[in-house]
Parts: structure tokens; sequence; C-alpha cells
């Protein structure tokens, strides 16, 4: 995949230049140890213009896991969200992903990081995991344990382990992996949270053990707005596989549903399910449609 190309800008520590001719330190902190943080967010054509799908919320994040891993953090939420509408025209992008990230300068040593830059680019990216019904599987690698790593933090170096579970999913030849917690129960995918559903209600696993997606509690709203019932609840993996459905949810991947994990195929079928609900309504909202002429 061609993420850019000669003509691509991207916003780097406060100018736009090409992604081409941009260049890093190779002493940098973050490249040898992980030590940076970014957002995913997208971008959607709406019928307002291209809308930037809860910006505030993807820079606030961005500013709590610097101050949760001690990154400085001397930007201002406006300034990024004009600069990421900027480089969506200048690169002529609607329907996009947006990457900031937040990197250290260089310092060999394990101490906090001093000098930080950031960078914005984007690309036209279809649906993560695709938008047909995934095959998932119980992963043999857990999320880290909290008390190792800032878990509400998205860090860089804590997708090593995102990486290493999803591709023992794929060469499995599964679609997605899910990842227990230190304790056995449920916690996440390696980048989209998950929902499942039981006897007619919707059961999520709590704060704790995973990133809180922004897309996770999008669908609470809309379980607010269609009065579905929703718990934050543990769950081990023996309730997700006698599960009615299931879905994962995040920016990238967006609402998908999950028709198998491991050799168990969800009883209801996806139209039938809740998720499937829910995912019309995600798409609705992303695009403001129902909400034209509503400039926010
Ligand atoms: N969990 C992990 C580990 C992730 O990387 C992501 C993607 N950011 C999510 C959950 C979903 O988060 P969001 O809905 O904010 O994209």
């Amino acid at each position: 995949m061609n993420y850019y190309n000669d003509q691509t800008l991207i916003y780097l520590n406060g100018e736009f230049v090409k992604a081409a001719k941009a260049t890093t330190d190779l002493y940098g902190q973050s490249l040898h140890y992980g030590y940076a943080v970014f957002e995913g967010i997208r971008a959607y054509n709406t019928q307002n213009g291209p809308r930037i799908f809860k910006a505030d919320e993807h820079y606030e994040r961005l500013k709590k896991s610097c101050e949760l891993v001690h990154i400085p953090y001397p930007f201002i939420k406006e300034e990024l969200i004009d600069a990421t509408y900027s480089i969506l025209s200048k690169n002529k992008l609607k329907d996009a992903y947006i990457r900031p990230l937040v990197y250290c300068g260089p310092n060999m040593s394990l101490t906090r990081a001093e000098q930080v830059n950031i960078m914005i680019c984007a690309w036209e990216w279809g649906a993560y995991l695709g938008d047909k019904q995934i095959r998932a599987c119980v992963s043999s690698f857990e999320r880290p344990n909290p008390k190792s790593i800032m878990v509400e933090a998205k860090v860089s170096g804590h997708y090593v382990n995102s990486i290493m579970a999803t591709s023992e999913a794929k060469s499995k030849g599964f679609d997605e992996a899910i990842l227990l917690d230190m304790k056995g129960f449920v916690a996440e995918a390696p980048g989209a949270n998950i929902f499942i559903e039981k006897d007619g209600r919707l059961l999520t696993p709590p704060k704790g053990n995973i990133l809180p997606g922004i897309t996770r509690e999008t669908v609470f709203e809309i379980c607010r707005s269609l009065e579905i019932e929703v718990a934050e609840q543990h769950f081990t993996a023996e309730d997700l596989k006698s599960a009615d459905s299931a879905f994962l949810c995040g920016t990238a991947a967006e609402i998908i549903g999950i028709a198998s994990i491991d050799d168990e195929i969800y009883p209801l079928s996806w139209h039938e399910s809740l998720g499937s609900v829910i995912q019309q309504h995600y798409k609705n909202l992303v695009i403001e449609k129902d909400n034209f002429g509503v400039i926010i």
C-alpha cells in the first residue's frame, strides 16, 4: 500500500512539508524505545463537506496519552484540528484516515522526553477489517498488564503486542485476534474494542485492561438513543463463544460483525443482530446523514 506520493503534504511541527522529503533523527527515543504517542482518526465526506469525526475527542486523547507517559505536549487542540483540515484539503482528501504522531527527539537514555515533534498525515483507507463479517480467534497473547504500561494511553510501543496477536491470528487462517486480560477475561482486539450480544442485551469489558475507544463511547451513545440495553461487565472466552452475536468497533475498523470465534459460529445472523442496527446508525452518524445543513 502506498501511503503517499511525491505530491503528498504532511504537517510537521507547524509547517506543511512534502512527505517524501520529510526526515527524522535516527537517534530519536521514539524509534528506539517505542516512546511515542499517536491517534487514529477518520474524516468522512458528509453532506456538509469533509468532516473529521470526533476531532475534539481524538486530540484530547492524544494529549492525555502524552501526559500519562510524561511526553511534553506543547500543542493547541484547535490549531491541530485546523492543521488536520488543511492536510485534507491540500491533499484533496474527503474520506480519509488521519494519523497524528507525537514523537521524541534524540535521546538514548531511558529518561522522560524533553524535545517533541508532531506530525499529522492522512491517506485514503477503506474499512480496516473489510466490510464483511470476520472470523476471529482467541489469541495466545494477553493484553499487557496495566501495572506494566499505561493501558489508557495510545503509545506506539504497546502495538508490538497487537502486531504479535494479529500475525498469529492470520498465520492460523483467521482475520483477527481477540485478546484476554491477565485474569482471563476478554479484553479487546489488537486495534478495536469488542461487544457481545446475549439475550437481547449488549456486554462490553469495563475500563481497566482496555484502550477505552472513542467508537466504544459512540456505541454507548447509539444504544442510549435506541434504548438498547448495554452493560460494562467482565466476561470469559466461554461467554464470548456462547454469545448470540458479537462485533468489534474502532475508528479504523468502524463497526464490524464477528461471524465466529475459533470454530464456534454465532447463532444470530448479522442482519438479525443488534450489531447490525448499531452499524447502520454509526454509518449514518459519521456521514451526518440525519444532520444535513447543520454546520458544527
Ligand atoms: N483498542 C485498541 C488497542 C486500539 O488500538 C483501538 C484503536 N484506537 C481501539 C481499541 C478503538 O479505539 P477508537 O474507537 O478510539 O479508535
